[in-house]
Formats: C-alpha cells, sequence, structure tokens
C-alpha cells in the first residue's frame, strides 16, 4: 500500500523545476537535496513517480540510456530531488559514460545542499563495479546512501530475503549501517518505507540550515 500521510503532502506537489544538460547549468546550490541514480532501466523514473504519487513527473522510457541530463524537481521549500542520469547501458557512448563518471561525483562533492543518496538497483541481479563505485563515491564525499532493490515483485520471498542479505554485505564492506530497503514500483511494497527516510533527510537539512531560509 502507499499513503502519503500528510507529512509527507508535499511529495504530491513535487514540480518539474528543469533538466539540466551539465552539472554547472543545475539551479543556484541554495536548496536541500536528495540526487537518486541508478542503472538503466532499473525503474528510476517509476520509483520517483510512485514516491510522489503522479503518473507522468519523470518520464519512463522504453530507449534505456538516452538522456544525461540531471533532471531537477521542485518539493517545495528548497528540497529538491536530483534525478541523476542512467548508468550501465551497453550502447551508451564512451563519452557519455566519461561525461557521468565526472557528473555524479562532482553532484557528491560540490553540492553543499546534498543531504542523501538513493542509489537503485535490481533486485534479481547482483551489484556490480558501477554501483560498487557509487558507494565508494558517497562514502568518500560523506553523502548519506540508501540502496533500495526495486522490482521486488519479480522474486519470491526467500530469493527477496537473499538478495537483501547480499547487498548488506557489500554495504558493510563500505562501512554503510543502513540495510538496504527491497522496494517496487509496481507494486508500491516499500515506497512509504523509502518516503520516510527521504523525509528524514530533507527534515534535517531544513533544521541545518534554519527556519525561515527557504520559505
Ligand atoms: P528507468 O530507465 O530506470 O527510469 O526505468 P523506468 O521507470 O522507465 O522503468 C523501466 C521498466 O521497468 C519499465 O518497463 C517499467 O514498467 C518497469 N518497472 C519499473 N519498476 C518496476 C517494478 O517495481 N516492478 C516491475 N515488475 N517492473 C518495473
Amino acid at each position: 500500500m502507499n499513503v502519503i500521510a500528510s507529512e509527507h503532502a508535499y511529495f504530491r506537489r513535487a514540480r518539474f523545476l528543469m533538466s539540466a544538460p551539465a552539472f554547472e547549468l543545475l539551479p543556484p546550490d541554495d536548496g536541500i537535496e536528495i540526487a537518486v541514480v541508478g542503472r538503466s532501466n532499473v525503474g528510476k523514473s517509476s520509483v520517483l513517480n510512485a514516491l510522489c504519487d503522479q503518473r507522468g513527473l519523470a518520464r519512463t522510457s522504453g530507449t534505456p540510456g538516452r538522456t544525461q541530463h540531471i533532471v531537477v524537481f521542485d518539493l517545495e521549500h528548497g528540497r529538491r530531488l536530483l534525478d541523476l542520469p542512467g548508468f550501465g547501458y551497453a550502447a551508451v557512448k564512451r563519452e557519455l559514460r566519461a561525461h557521468w563518471a565526472d557528473a555524479v561525483p562532482r553532484v557528491l562533492h560540490e553540492r553543499r545542499g546534498l543531504v542523501g543518496l538513493v542509489l537503485l538497483a535490481d533486485a534479481r541481479l547482483p551489484l556490480k563495479q558501477e554501483e560498487r563505485d557509487l558507494l565508494r563515491w558517497c562514502a568518500e564525499a560523506g553523502v548519506p546512501v540508501q540502496l533500495a532493490l526495486n522490482k521486488a515483485d519479480k522474486l519470491a520471498r526467500q530469493a527477496t530475503l537473499q538478495a537483501a542479505r547480499g547487498a548488506q554485505q557489500i554495504l558493510r564492506e563500505f562501512r554503510i549501517k543502513k540495510s538496504p530497503l527491497t522496494i517496487s514500483a509496481a507494486t508500491k511494497t516499500g515506497i512509504d518505507a523509502l518516503r520516510q527516510i527521504l523525509h528524514d533527510w530533507f527534515e534535517r537539512g531544513l533544521k541545518k540550515e534554519g527556519p525561515g531560509l527557504y520559505t
């Protein structure tokens, strides 16, 4: 079940702000931001839409790996979601891959307002080098990370638990204490729990910056 509690209602009012073709073209760094990243076709757009309870907020696409833009959504009071480009799509050209490997660490290291990153992975697949790179970059930049294993609806319960255990072991290698969440954008399983984590990050960020800044 996907229930948006009243304190989370701002997710429903999320709006597309802009699509930035390069890091330098992101809006001024004066908000509280959470980045969402994952392999192409992992269901990133579907998860964003489920989190915000909106069908067409993030565009789901049948052609993975096409856009290398950073899409920014505004969630009121300076809260923003940064939809980072997908990775790992074999047909993506080498220069686009280099662009990704440049833009993502810059977001992690240089966006002062970044309070967390959601790494989406497919519950059916083992984490690969790119996911490990992301976990390492987050650890190096001191950015809190939540791993969410999507498409859990495709797995039986035992296999889901096994996937979560495998992922937990890898998180431990990077000294990440937060357990992975198993979610499904299709059935909405785990979406409320993920939204709560994002809400907590936003709230902590807003408190740190002091009241009145983002009204
Ligand atoms: P993106 O490329 O990561 O943004 O992925 P999309 O959101 O466009 O989804 C890619 C494909 O996976 C689409 O066909 C979605 O319908 C499907 N998909 C996304 N989330 C889930 C999920 O939780 N379960 C299942 N079974 N399919 C999903």
